[in-house]
């Protein structure tokens, strides 16, 4: 991978063969495994606001639904395309694998700016996605969830379309609905909080007390602001957060060195998680340039906004202080940064383990719709940590067993486990 042009969809093959080659997994499976097994493209007329008709390109993509109907979330955005949608799919089976859920793995995009489209543009957007697909998906098929700039209230007018079509109540269609109409407590934050979890884990794994460390994050979405949150609640201290700015377009690094005040920066931010930089500015907060989040000198980086931000020409600067990586986002390594932070002997939580939280909550939820019996938040969050535990200590300890790294780790207790299950299924 030492391409100038990034390709999600190269980089989870790549990561997948060369996994499939050390544990000599047999070519049909290999030739199965390495590609999504279905994909929906589809065009969706949008009526917009001003009279006129616009046509968004949207897709789902299913990659494998052997251990369960395929699942994964839905993002907005106007540079997604269907490489990386079949990327993003193929990673959701392997989450799904790695704590062992029984789920299968897909995703969903549309090309949008919602940052730029009144709530009934959306809802109409929304509606439109789920009518194109609504034979192809279903509690049982594949059941969608948020992602990048989705959120409860898109999950409810996707449901309610789904609903309309098939004259039913179907709350295991979706997943991250609002509370009290079908979601479940703790599912919003608890892609951040699983980040911490593991995080947790690790540093008491490698004798790193978390009360003694600092990070820095990149991104203050929906992820970044619950795992900033959670690991301030367990002691440790944020010194910077970088974020999308919509208004400058550009990003922007908020630095304080005595700790950032994650409530009062999330009181200033909006929902696509663009922080009011006047108001950081007068607050006190040094403001750095976007790429800047990952050169502070802490103990802990967390990237929890998009793919492809440490690759090569960002890795280097990397401080000499950095013991941990979290992924917070789905793919925010390149194969050619992974090799030199592997030679700095960084410790490195991998995005499909690190930030499973969400998709285990998800499956929580979809539990939860089927019993129509909802479960109160700390047994929800009890649920959540124990799965997170388990599957973290599964991958370390193979990691250590066989003296890989923990992304490799984390790819052979995966693939093996859908290689297992399209076997016995009799499909290869
Ligand atoms: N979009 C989230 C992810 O990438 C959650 C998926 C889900 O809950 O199905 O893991």
């Amino acid at each position: 991978m030492s391409k100038e042009t990034y390709n999600a969809f190269e980089v989870a093959q790549a990561q997948f063969d060369q996994v499939a080659l050390k544990i000599g997994l047999d070519e049909s499976t290999r030739e199965l495994l390495r590609q999504p097994i279905r994909e929906y493209h589809i065009s969706i007329p949008v009526k917009m606001d001003d009279g006129t008709t616009k046509v968004f390109r949207g897709y789902r993509i299913q990659h494998n639904d052997a251990r369960g109907p395929a699942k994964g979330g839905i993002r907005f955005h106007p540079l997604e395309t269907a490489d990386t949608v079949r990327a993003l799919s193929m990673w959701m089976t392997w989450k799904c694998s790695v704590v062992d859920i029984p789920l299968g793995g897909g995703k969903g995009g549309i090309v949008c700016d919602p940052r730029t489209m009144s709530d009934r543009e959306q809802e109409r957007l929304c509606r439109g996605w789920v009518r194109q697909l609504a034979r192809v998906m279903g509690p049982n098929l594949d059941v969608p969830a948020p992602d990048v700039m989705t959120s409860a209230k898109h999950m409810l007018w996707m449901l309610d379309e789904y609903e309309a079509i098939y004259g039913g109540r179907y709350p295991g269609f979706i997943t991250g609905k609002p509370v009290g109409m079908g979601g479940s407590l703790g599912r919003t934050e608890a892609t951040g909080f699983g980040v911490i979890f593991v995080l947790r884990e690790a540093l008491k794994e490698l004798g790193i007390k978390i009360e003694e460390t600092t990070a820095s994050i990149q991104g203050f979405g929906n992820v970044g602001q619950h795992a900033a949150l959670k690991y301030t609640q367990m002691g440790g201290r944020v010194i910077a957060i970088s974020c999308w700015d919509n208004n400058d377009k550009c990003s922007y690094t908020y630095r304080c060195n005595n700790g950032v005040d994650i409530n009062f920066l999330r009181s200033i931010t909006d929902s696509f998680g663009t922080v009011n930089k006047n108001k950081a500015i007068e607050a006190g907060y040094e403001l750095l340039s976007g790429d800047d989040w990952i050169a502070q000198d802490v103990d802990i980086l967390l990237p929890a906004a998009l793919e492809n931000q440490i690759n090569s020409k960002t890795v280097n600067r990397i401080s000499k202080s950095v013991k941990v990586i979290a992924e917070a986002a789905n793919g925010p390594t390149t194969p050619d940064a992974d090799k030199v932070i592997n030679e700095r002997n960084i410790f490195v939580i991998p995005d499909f383990l690190s930030n499973a939280g969400g998709v285990t909550c998800s499956y929580f939820e979809q539990v939860q719709s089927n019993m129509n019996y909802y479960w109160d938040k700390d047994e929800v969050m009890h649920k959540l940590d124990s799965k997170m535990t388990s599957a973290f200590k599964a991958v370390y300890d193979l990691s250590v067993n066989q003296n890989v790294f923990m992304r490799e780790a984390a790819y052979i207790i995966a693939i093996n486990r859908v290689a297992q299950a399209v076997k016995m299924r009799g499909w290869v």
